[in-house]
């Protein structure tokens, strides 16, 4: 198998199997070098601390974050534990799911993102009706807004978990300053709830928002202002920005985080996090694109979240940019007009 390229061979011819085991063994002896950034601080070349963070779908994820030395936790998702259940998962399944996660982990940052049911990730027992256009439809956020008992238990379960740990919490598919606003409401109502039911909870819980469709990035600056941290996701920002599906093979030139309109994007939206002085971060995949990141630290990203495999290679490329260097390197991606122009000045830039 052939990662890199997306290919298997079912027989290879030896001149081939020859020169894919010369490609993993320069791999393995990069993987080994990378080996000894564990432990070290994390910053760019001229000191400038930077997370890198890893993305999880549950407990059986952890092991990868303790061995790829993450940080911290930047997406936690959630509905990979309703997933795995056949009904709805009880407040008391939940929570447990939830505490196992971020204690294991403490006193590292766990970002919980709120159930993102719905388009590609469904389950049966919620009898969500067929609809054309799943992506533009009946999920996440909307879900959890209208069905309230079903957002109050993952709330609760939640709440209750941060007592053992260093846990944020955003939601996700936030287009308007009213679903941030009624979603914060919620949390607000569950833990006037459990205070008065004497439970525990932790301190001081930051509560933040997915930057992942373009409605959201228009109105950065009015989001900033309501929450305490920036996550951008990528994955689905690209996609409803090139209105491009991230599974449709026929039409991915289309998706690209290179198009200066994904890249206008990208610079307001961190811009506007950081004129409002809230931590930004991004764990869409793009976080772990080693051609992007001088652009994002340029830019005043502070937190990278990612598959675990990736946190390693993503901090040698951190360290090896200074800001000023970024910030040249953006000015002239800025500059192009295609998505090939920019990969193309990206990819001789490349350390
Ligand atoms: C994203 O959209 O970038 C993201 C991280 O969420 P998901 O991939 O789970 O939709
Ligand atoms: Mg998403």
């Amino acid at each position: 198998i052939d990662g890199y390229n997306a290919c298997v061979y079912v027989d290879p011819t030896p001149d081939l199997l020859k020169s894919l085991k010369k490609r993993q063994q320069e791999d393995q002896k990069k993987q080994a070098l990378l080996q000894e950034l564990k432990g070290k601080p994390n910053t760019t070349l001229d000191g400038k601390t930077i997370n890198v963070f890893a993305n999880i779908g549950g407990m059986s994820d952890v092991g990868a974050v303790q061995q790829n030395d993450a940080g911290g936790v930047g997406l936690f998702r959630t509905e990979f534990v309703y997933l795995n259940c056949k009904d709805f998962p009880t407040e008391d399944y939940q929570f447990e799911a939830y505490k196992q996660v971020v204690e294991s982990l403490a006193p590292r940052k766990v970002v919980v993102r709120t159930c993102d049911i719905g388009a590609d990730k469904t389950v049966d027992y919620m009898k969500l009706d067929h609809e054309d256009n799943p992506a533009l439809g009946y999920r996440a956020i909307r879900i959890c807004l209208t069905r309230k008992d079903f957002f109050k238990t993952q709330l609760r379960a939640l709440l209750r978990a941060s007592a053992y740990g260093n846990m944020s919490i955003m939601f996700p598919m936030i287009t308007s300053l009213r679903e941030l606003q009624d979603a914060k409401a919620v949390l607000e109502e569950c833990r006037a709830e459990l205070t008065a039911e004497g439970v525990k909870m932790g301190q001081n819980i930051e509560v933040g928002t997915m930057i992942e469709t373009p409605a959201a990035v228009l109105i950065a600056d009015e989001l900033a202002a309501e929450c305490d941290f920036f996550s951008i996701g990528t994955n689905d920002l690209i996609g409803y920005t090139m209105c491009a599906d991230r599974g449709n093979d026929t039409i991915s030139n289309l998706y690209q985080v290179y198009y200066p309109a994904v890249l206008r994007s990208l610079k307001n939206i961190i811009e506007s996090g950081v004129k409002a002085g809230i931590m930004v971060g991004m764990c869409g995949e793009a976080a772990a694109d080693p051609l992007l990141e001088p652009l994002l630290i340029s830019w005043g990203l502070e937190e990278f979240s990612m598959s675990a495999p990736s946190i390693l290679r993503a901090r040698k490329t951190i360290s090896q940019w200074t800001k000023a260097e970024c910030d040249e390197l953006a000015e002239k991606a800025l500059a192009c007009n295609t998505a090939a122009e920019v990969k193309a000045l990206l990819e001789s830039a490349a350390r």
